[in-house]
């Protein structure tokens, strides 16, 4: 380790974003430049511990302290190498990832965390500026030929795996562009695409095959694939969303809030002129508390709305951990995103009955009431407030409560692979239940993270690799990162 008092020394330092009102004029990313005497010094207040908790911390097991050693050393050939050693994107996830690492980093224990997130950021950065990361094909090629169905951050992970250790690999993608929800769900004020495109640019010249605009399914049969190819990795997401049944949800401007993400995007990235859902000059309702929530609030403050409120089933959450939730577990404390400090009322502990409508069948306001949470029998129960039922204004309403599970479309069965009764297909080391057929990303695990994709990605290359050859000499999380991973339930 370089700096032996860095923790002492300085305290920790992120980028400064641009001020709220400037920025919601644009769907530029956020943060201002951060120079490299800053980041020295960020990465010198890692301690080196004995046991660093940030490595399990991380779903991709980044080997943290070696990194920042290698930042702190001002060695990047030395940093990239270690990064990409265990993460295939950190340009991804140093940009959008939640960093469950910084959450058990043991400097967090009394003081303010390791700014990982911002220092894997910079290292990929740095990459790419001094030509460190350049395209790589493999040597030899092995003959045996993947399908990899669909192009979010787990079939990318997946297929940049597999061509590495030589398969030939095509990335089926229904959508016209590459990413999955990197590209068309993630706002571009928190991931711009050219971040995307930069490194589809690379896969293609190491050989990646992509074939967009083809839903296999539909445009080509899954018996076709299943046929022309050695072996599949289907990483479809988790793109059925959890509907609100109540009454009124299917007048105009009740939406789910992927119909207005996706579409900015497309908006944004030029291949559509204007949003089909408009929140300009409309009271605006966000009804789920998360992150997607937070993405249509950035989303509408951008498009100019009148108000927007969010509102959360569940109790405002504490600002500081309780003794229930001690390190190194993920913090249930109170967010407050980019997208919340650039304006939006949050409302918690609080039931939407009923979408009010005009004769028209639009949409006019919402009917509510306020919840009191009890525990009952060792579960958290609720129940409504007497007397405050009541119906606020609203033009506007996107449904943000998550995802059910797959797409319910016959693709699963089509490639005759089995699902259990929760939709989630069954699995067993990454393989379905047609044994050619290989599982990863949100469509096996549910609905996720981006930092978990790449490794369910990663992991089901392993798998195919060895289904293919006998044996694979890719890396491999050992079993007891997963026992890890279950005490991390609750990260996402
Ligand atoms: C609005 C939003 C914001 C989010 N923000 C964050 C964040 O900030 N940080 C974070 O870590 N996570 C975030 N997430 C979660 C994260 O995006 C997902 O966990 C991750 O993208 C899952 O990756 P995946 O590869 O499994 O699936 P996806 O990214 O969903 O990709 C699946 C791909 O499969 C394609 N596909 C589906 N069916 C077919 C077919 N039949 N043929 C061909 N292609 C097909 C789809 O078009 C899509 O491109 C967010 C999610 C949403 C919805
Ligand atoms: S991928 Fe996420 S969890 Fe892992 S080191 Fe980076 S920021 Fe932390």
């Amino acid at each position: 380790m370089g700096a032996k008092e860095g923790f002492i020394q300085f305290k920790r330092e992120t980028p400064v974003s641009r001020d709220p009102q400037e920025r919601v004029g644009d769907y530029k990313e956020i943060y201002e430049p951060f120079s490299d005497e800053k980041l020295n010094h960020q990465a010198a207040r890692c301690m080196d511990c004995g046991i660093p908790f940030c490595h399990n911390g991380c779903p991709l097991g980044n080997v943290i302290p070696e990194f920042n050693d290698a930042v702190y050393e001002k060695d990047w050939a030395q940093a990239i190498s270690i990064l990409k050693s265990t993460n295939n994107f950190p340009e991804f996830t140093g940009r959008i990832c939640p960093a469950p690492c910084e959450a058990s980093c043991v400097l967090g224990i009394n003081k303010d965390p390791v700014a990982i997130e911002l220092i894997e950021k910079s290292i990929a950065e740095k990459a790419y500026e001094l030509g460190l990361i350049q395209a790589n094909p493999p040597k030899k090629r092995t003959n045996k030929h993947v399908a990899v169905i669909g192009s979010g951050p787990a079939g990318l992970a997946a297929a940049d795996q597999l061509n590495q250790v030589g398969h030939e690999v095509t990335v089926f993608e229904k959508d016209a562009k590459p990413g999955g929800l990197l590209r068309y769900g993630i706002p571009d004020f928190k991931l711009e695409k050219w971040v995307i495109d930069r490194r589809i640019d690379l896969m293609k010249q190491e050989g990646v095959i992509f074939s967009c605009g083809t839903e296999v399914g539909f445009n080509i049969k899954a018996e076709n694939i299943l046929r022309n190819f050695d072996a599949v990795v289907l990483s479809t997401g988790a793109a059925q969303p959890r509907a609100l049944n109540i009454r009124g949800s299917d007048l105009k401007g009740v939406h789910f809030a992927m119909d207005f993400l996706g579409k900015q995007n497309q908006v944004v990235g030029g291949e559509i002129e204007e949003n089909p859902i408009s929140a300009k000059g409309k009271h605006v309702i966000v009804i789920g508390g998360g992150d997607t929530g937070s993405d249509c609030i950035g989303t509408s403050n951008r498009h100019g709305a009148a108000s927007i409120t969010q509102l959360e089933l569940l109790p405002k959450p504490p600002k500081q951990r309780t003794v229930l939730n001690p390190w190194p577990e993920w913090p249930m404390t109170l967010k407050t995103s980019s997208s919340h400090e650039e304006g939006a009322e949050r409302v918690f502990s609080i039931l939407t009955k009923e979408f009010i409508g005009n004769e028209a069948g639009e949409v006019t306001g919402l009917k509510l009431v306020d919840l009191e949470w009890m525990e009952k029998d060792g579960r958290m129960n609720f129940e409504e407030v007497e007397g405050t039922e009541r119906i606020v204004p609203c033009d506007l309403a996107f449904i943000a409560i998550g995802y059910t599970g797959p797409a319910q479309n016959g693709l699963l069965e089509a490639f005759g692979v089995e699902s259990m009764e929760n939709t989630l297909p069954k699995s067993k080391n990454y393989q379905s239940t047609n044994p050619k057929v290989f599982l990863s990303g949100d469509m096996r695990r549910g609905q996720s993270l981006v930092v978990w994709a790449i490794s369910e990605g990663r992991e089901a290359a392993v798998k195919v690799d060895e289904f293919l050859m006998g044996a694979s000499s890719l890396p491999q999380k050992d079993e007891s990162f997963f026992q890890v991973e279950e005490s991390l339930e609750g990260t996402e």
